[in-house]
């Protein structure tokens, strides 16, 4: 099997992150006898700088002629004055939309080895295991019209049946693998385009008797997801909603850099975590790589089908995080020793090795 990767480190701690969920595919890689080919192009504020655009046609037609993509991060303060459609986050939304998955996957896991971490109670978030499903190219991010003419501006929230109902039963089918349950958020008693959602959602539905659907609005379900995390299984939002959500989700885990994401149901699956670019600590060697490295364990899953290597590097990170290992934004009252981002990447490689040594030796018994 020989596989090709575009690799987008993008800005800030992008590269940094990256470059460890490269080097934890290589050792997947060479554990098993795969060929993963990887060719890094720009995007971003980088991309900006070296190319004059946010994402240049190279970056776009090598992203489009892969296997899949897994991207660090975009975004720098130096292009907070720039308009919207000119800065380094222009080009992730651009490449989202040119690969066409409508389906952002962000599982939110609170291991118990680092709940201390968390400001919410170690008994309210330990045990979470939360599937942020969200619609990735509708709603208000590409809405039209939008713009700002003088003294008003305007966005506009649009949804079709058709761009809710295939990312409803994207939603189901993974409530079906995990445990059956199902939380449409809206905001039926406000919104239109949320009646909409509701009503397509319940028929969907109909199709998956055996998954349990319970609606909730985005202002109750904030509120639960910090309370009671685990009360929810698969979380199905539209696309403010989930951005919004999934980054308070990311609270119950500890940090915001735990957190991975998978965009498929399109021509080519984006994997990226779930983080931004993180310049206040850029270069500082601090910069936690689990987010990254995840992202790549479910690129493992969607795009190639490798479901036991995806897992194996997901036990590898449980495993590194209960020998004690810590990059320091989930150090901070969870004892153990504090190691940079290299050293962390090193150690998932490590452990993935010997994840797969067990596994061999107890095939030969
Ligand atoms: P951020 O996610 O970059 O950082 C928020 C906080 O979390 C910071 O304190 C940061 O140090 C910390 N953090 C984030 N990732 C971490 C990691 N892997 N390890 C340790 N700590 C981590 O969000 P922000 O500060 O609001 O945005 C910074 C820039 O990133 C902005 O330009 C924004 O537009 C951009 N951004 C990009 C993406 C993306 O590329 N998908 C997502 C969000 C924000």
């Amino acid at each position: 099997m020989k596989t090709r990767i575009t690799i987008l480190p993008g800005d800030g701690i992008g590269p940094e992150v990256t470059v460890e969920a490269v080097r934890v595919l290589q050792t997947v890689a060479a554990i098993h006898g795969y060929r993963f080919e990887f060719e890094e192009h720009a995007i971003g504020g980088d991309a900006i700088k070296r190319f004059g655009s946010p994402l240049p046609r190279a970056t776009l037609d090598a992203a489009l002629a892969s296997d899949a993509v897994l991207l660090g991060a975009v975004g720098s303060p130096e292009f907070d004055r720039v308009p919207p459609n000119q800065r380094p986050e222009a080009g992730l939304l651009l490449l989202r939309s040119a690969l066409g998955g409508y389906a952002n996957l962000r599982p939110a896991i609170a291991y118990s080895s680092i709940a201390a971490c968390s400001p919410v109670r170690t008994e309210v978030a330990s045990g979470a295991d939360i599937l942020i499903v969200r619609e990735l190219l509708g709603g208000l991010y590409f809405g039209e019209p939008r713009g700002i003419a003088s003294d008003v501006a305007t966005n506009t929230m649009r949804y079709s049946v058709e761009e809710i109902e295939r990312v409803a039963r994207v939603a189901f089918e993974a409530a079906r693998k995990r445990r059956g349950k199902v939380t449409s958020v809206d905001k039926a008693n406000v919104l239109e385009t949320s009646q909409l959602w509701r009503q397509t959602v319940i028929r969907v539905s109909q199709d998956y008797p055996d998954v349990t659907l319970e609606h909730l609005y985005v202002d109750a379900c904030a509120m639960h997801l910090i309370t009671n995390p685990r009360r929810f299984d698969v979380l199905l939002t539209e696309n403010l909603f989930g951005d919004i959500l999934s980054d308070e989700a990311a609270v119950i885990t500890g940090s915001l850099g735990m957190l991975a994401s998978a965009s498929i149901g399109g021509e080519v699956g984006l994997y990226e975590p779930v983080h931004g670019s993180a310049p206040d600590i850029v270069g500082q060697h601090a910069a936690n790589p689990c987010g990254a490295i995840a992202s790549a364990a479910m690129m493992l899953r969607y795009s190639f089908g490798l479901e036991q290597d995806a897992s194996d590097i997901e036990t590898a990170i449980q495993d590194v995080l209960e020998a004690g290992y810590r990059t320091p934004d989930i150090a901070e009252g969870t004892g153990g020793y504090v190691v940079t981002t290299s050293e962390f990447g090193e150690l998932i490689c490590q452990a993935v090795a010997e994840i797969a040594d067990m596994r061999h030796a107890y095939h030969a018994v």
